[in-house]
Order: structure tokens, then sequence, then C-alpha cells
């Protein structure tokens, strides 16, 4: 160890020296003992060891300490410094920050000092000590990043620097998408194995002096000081690329991709707990927006995600109420040459706690991501069955179409429950028929087609809904077995002014025929394309406003099917 005894102590520290030696005996902290007026320190051994100082004794302290001291924490420390010493009370230096050690590695020390004055009041000495923080309770044990906890540290230094300089910054949450499949899939060290790979994946990827940060399950976050909107942006993007390919670790595939949520500091808040929640929320919206994708928190959005999970709770509520506030409305479905009613669509509604009626597209894709739409499902199921029943007694061959989810549609004891409730209300199966949205099953043809097939061989009919939305609505056609194609209002919107709108729906519809398959055109709204669509085009049924709103089950029966009101 050199020692740099050639200098003389001044006599503040020579005075002090004694205890200074006593002290350091007893403990295994670093210890410091600074003569402000001087600017000379007495350090001890251990610092000098470990930090590869040039000696116990050393004027200017910082000259040695300051380019030590990870560039992160650095301006924060300076900024600490800066104010005891120029304070004229007895102030405190209390600070965690990072410190190069002679192996070049950072180390967590927490430093804690006390400024004395001299009789004038003027800063006289400083004195403390720091200690080495725990490695455990610094890294993330599965990646060996640095964990939650330091994450607040360094967003509350940050915060700290941009009170001292004034520059904000941004601060980035990733979330993996699907990392659950992983862990399903295989098993949680697997699990773990992936959290590695990505962390590093990601370190890797990212500006030099930024770190990453392992927060819990399956989230990362990462804190750009001076980041703009395009920074931030290329930091997605360069992530997003590296996570865009599926890996192979240890022979188990797996391909994660990240959401990610942003917040600019102080924009978005100036407190660390509000950053954090603020960041979340906006990776929480990146989610539900499709994810594999970068959501700058914005307040607006914010409030309408706190909405749609108050929404979400008081749905809960409804369903653990038997359903409670939903009701089903129908829309008539008539034949497209005679107009004689056929049968309805079952529309759901749903009235929140207040009472007020709530859009199907707001609360439908929350049934759909809680899965409650499953048990939610079933009551539909025999709300629609029991309902066809009656009407059946005015038109026997009366039928109803229900919507079905892709969620309801994968849940394998969906067959069973309309199996059990045709029984029970001793219906026959053509009395329903099952509506899935043709966009949401590009993918997985040949599960759809198993699960449809089950429910056509019970005899119930199976439509393709919204036909024409989906990316590759033909190779829908080709590849789903179904009865009943709905061609989507927007399809036809246009077939009043456009011929090639016009044919396009003809020459549908003619292929449809040519395999089988009856047409039932949506959104009809005007005398005129109703006359287009059967004349020319030569739909099977209709349904639209220009026949019928969706109505309550009253309002229905009274007006489409002339039935006495019961009491
Ligand atoms: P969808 O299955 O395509 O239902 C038809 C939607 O078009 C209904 O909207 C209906 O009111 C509207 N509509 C009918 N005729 C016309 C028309 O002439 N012009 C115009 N502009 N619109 C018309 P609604 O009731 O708001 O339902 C929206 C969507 O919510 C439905 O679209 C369906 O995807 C979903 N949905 C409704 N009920 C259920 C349900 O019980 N289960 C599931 N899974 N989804 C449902
Ligand atoms: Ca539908
Ligand atoms: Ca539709």
């Amino acid at each position: 160890m050199k020692k740099n005894n050639r200098i003389p102590l001044s006599p503040c520290l020579r005075r002090f020296r004694f205890y200074f030696d006593l002290l350091r005996k007893t403990t295994n902290d670093y210890m410091f003992l600074t003569d402000l007026q001087e600017n000379m320190v007495m350090v001890s051994a251990n610092l000098v060891q470990d930090f590869e100082l040039p000696g116990e004794i050393l004027y200017d302290f910082d000259k040695y300490w300051v380019p030590l001291v990870h560039p992160e924490e650095k301006s924060a420390y300076q900024a600490s410094i800066t104010k005891i010493i120029g304070s004229q009370a007895a102030s405190e230096h209390n600070m965690e920050y990072r410190v190069k050690t002679r192996k070049g590695e950072y180390v967590w020390i927490r430093c804690r000092g006390r400024v004395g004055l001299d009789r004038d009041g003027k800063p006289y000495i400083f004195a403390g000590t720091m200690s080495r923080m725990a490695q455990r309770n610094q890294a993330d044990e599965v990646t060996g990043l640095l964990n939650k906890y330091q994450f607040e540290h360094a967003v509350k230094l940050a915060l700290a620097q941009y009170r001292a300089t004034n520059e904000g910054g941004a601060i980035l949450v990733f979330g993996l998408d699907n990392f659950k499949i992983v862990n399903e899939t295989y098993n949680r060290v697997t699990g773990d194995l992936v959290l590695k790979r990505v962390g590093s994946i990601i370190s890797n990827v990212l500006p030099q002096e930024l770190t990453l940060f392992k927060l819990d399950g399956d989230e990362f976050a990462v804190i750009y000081p001076g980041a703009k909107e395009q920074d931030v942006a290329d930091v997605f993007a360069s992530v997003q690329s590296a996570l865009s390919r599926p890996q192979d670790l240890e022979g188990h595939q797996y391909f994660c991709t990240a959401s990610c949520g942003t917040v600019f500091y102080p924009e978005a808040g100036k407190d660390y707990l509000v950053l954090h929640k603020h960041a979340e929320a906006a990776m929480d919206i990146a989610k539900r927006e499709g994810k594999n994708r970068n959501v700058i928190f914005s307040k607006e959005q914010y409030n309408r995600w706190v909405r749609s999970i108050s929404m979400r709770d008081s749905i809960w509520e409804s369903v653990e109420n038997g359903c409670l506030g939903f009701s089903l409305f129908y829309q008539p479905q008539v034949n497209a040459v005679d107009q004689r009613l056929i049968g309805a669509e079952a529309l759901l509604r749903w009235k929140n706690p207040k009472g007020r009626m709530v859009a199907p597209m707001e609360f439908i894709p929350i049934l759909e991501e809680t899965k409650l739409i499953i048990p939610v499902g079933k009551w539909i199921v025999e709300e629609a069955i029991k309902t066809c029943k009656k009407w059946r007694r005015t038109i026997p061959d009366f039928r109803v179409s229900i919507n079905m989810s892709y969620e309801q549609i994968k849940d394998l004891s969906l067959l069973k429950c309309v199996e059990e409730c045709l029984e029970h209300y001793d219906m026959p199966a053509d009395c329903i028929v099952l509506e899935l949205t043709e966009s949401k099953i590009v993918a997985d043809w040949s599960f759809i087609n198993k699960q449809f097939d089950a429910f056509r061989k019970l005899g119930i009919a199976i439509a393709m809904d919204d036909f024409g939305t989906g990316y590759s609505s033909l190779a829908s056609l080709k590849n789903l077995s179904c009865d009943i194609v709905k061609i989507d209002r927007e399809f036809v919107k246009k077939i009043l002014e456009n011929d090639f709108d016009r044919r396009l729906v003809q020459c549908v519809v003619d292929l449809c025929h040519s395999i089988g398959i009856q047409c039932c055109i949506e959104g009809v709204e005007e005398e005129a394309e109703y006359e287009l669509l059967t004349k020319e085009c030569k739909a099977d049924a209709i349904q639209g406003y220009l026949f019928g709103h969706p109505e309550s089950v009253e309002v229905f029966e009274e007006k489409f099917l002339k039935m006495e009101k019961e009491v």
C-alpha cells in the first residue's frame, strides 16, 4: 500500500488523529476526517486499499474521488458536497452512490458525514463513515442486474440532479410480453434463465452510459437523464429489434418481445412513487394496445386507463352478483327476399353500478382480458336460448345469433354448457347460431375448425362475423368451415356510389353460395342499399337499422313480434 506520509498533517487533523486511529480499529467501514479549511483529508487504510487512492493523507480528496463516482451519480454527489461545505450550519451529508473499486467494478456505498463548525461558525471539519452496501441488497438474484431498490434510489438521484441542474430526462419501464407462456411451457428455472438472457440482450443494446435495472417479475427499467422523445424512440427501437427473433436457450425455444412505458420527468411527476406508477400504467397501456410497443405517458390516457381499471372492478362485481347489470338486446334479421323476420342477433349490454349504459366496445375488451367473458358467455347462451324458446311460439323457425369471443371458443367447457342448456330448455340445436369475428382467428385455423366441427355436429350453425375487416378474409373463407358469412357494414357502405364495391359484394355472395354458405349483410341503413343487396347481390339475410335497432326483450316483442306483454 502506498502511503503519502510526507504530507505534514494540518493542526486540526493532528489534533484528532489519536481518536481517528482508535475508532478505525472498531469498524470495517471506511472512515474519513476532512479539514475543510486546509482542504486536507485523512482516510482509513481500507479506503486507500479498495479504491487505489494515493495515500491516507490527501490534499483535495475530490480530485481523486470524483473520477471514481459513477457518472449517473456524479453531479448529485458534487451538488451535495458543495452544499454542505458552503453551508453556515452544522449540516449532514447522507447519500448512497456507486464508486469504482480498484478492480474496476462499481460498488454501492452509503456515506454519512457531518460538518462541524469552528468558533467563528465557519465549516471546520467534515467527518464520517462510508459503508459498502451488502451485495444482496443491490443485485437482483436472477439477473445480477441492480434491483428495484437501486432503481428507486437511482430515480431519486436523477430527481436530485434535476433539482440541481434543471436537466430532466426519461424513465423507461419494460415488461416482457407473454413471459407467462415461457414459465408455463417450461418451468421457473428456464424462466429465470430467459430473464437473465433478456436482461443481457437489453443491456447490450443500451447506450453505454445507461444502466439497466431489474424490477419485480418480468420488468426491467432504464433511467435516461437528458433524453428527448427521439432518444427514447431510438432506445426502444434497438430493444425491439434485439428481441424480434425467437431465441434458443439450451434447446428451449422462446420468443419474448417487450412492451414499454415511458415517463418524462419532471413533466410526469417529481416524485419516485408517482413516476413509477405512471410508467407502469403506460406500460400496461402498451400491452393492452397490442404489446411490443412503447407508450409515452400522458395525463389523458392515464385517466382513461384509471377509468377502465375501475370499470374492471365494477364488472367483477356484476359478474359475482349473477351477471347483475348485464342484459341482452336483440336486433332483427330478415329474409332478404320477403323481409320476413327470421331471427335476431343477441347483443350484450351493461349498465354500470351508477346506472350508466356502457358501450360494448368499452366493456367487452375488459371481459375478454379478464376472461370473465367465459362465465358471462355462459349466461348469454342461457338467456338467448330461453328467449328463443319464447319467441318460437310466434315464429317457429326463429334463430338467435350469439357472439362468441375467441376466449370462449378456446374454453373447452363451452360445448358441454351449450349442449346442456339446449337440453334443459328442450330446444333443438338449430335455434342458435354462433358468430365468431373473422379478424381474430387468422392464426389458429385447425384448432378453431376442430371446435367448430364439434358444434356443427350437434346441428349448431357457425357464422363468420365482420367478414371483410380482417387481413385475409378470403383465406378465412377457404380455411374455416362455417355455414353463414356476415358481410360487414364497412364492406357495403359505399355500394351505392362505388361500382367496384358492389361487384365485390356480389362476387363474395356468389362465391359463398357456390360452396353452400349463406350470406347475411350487416349494417343496412337505407332502402336503396337493401334493393341493391337483394336484387343484384342476392344476399340471403339482412340485418341493419333499416329493419330495426337492437332492442330490449320487451321492446323487441312489442315492435317485431306483436306479442302481448306478459304481466
Ligand atoms: P357485431 O357483432 O358486429 O354487432 C353488430 C354491431 O353493429 C352492433 O353494435 C349493432 O348495434 C351495430 N349495427 C347493427 N346494425 C347497424 C346499422 O345499420 N348501422 C350501424 N352503423 N351499425 C349497426 P353493438 O351492439 O354496439 O356491438 C358492438 C360489438 O360488440 C359487436 O359487433 C360485437 O363484436 C360485440 N358484442 C356485442 N355483444 C356481444 C356478446 O354478447 N359477446 C361478444 N363476444 N361480443 C359482443
Ligand atoms: Ca356479431
Ligand atoms: Ca358484425
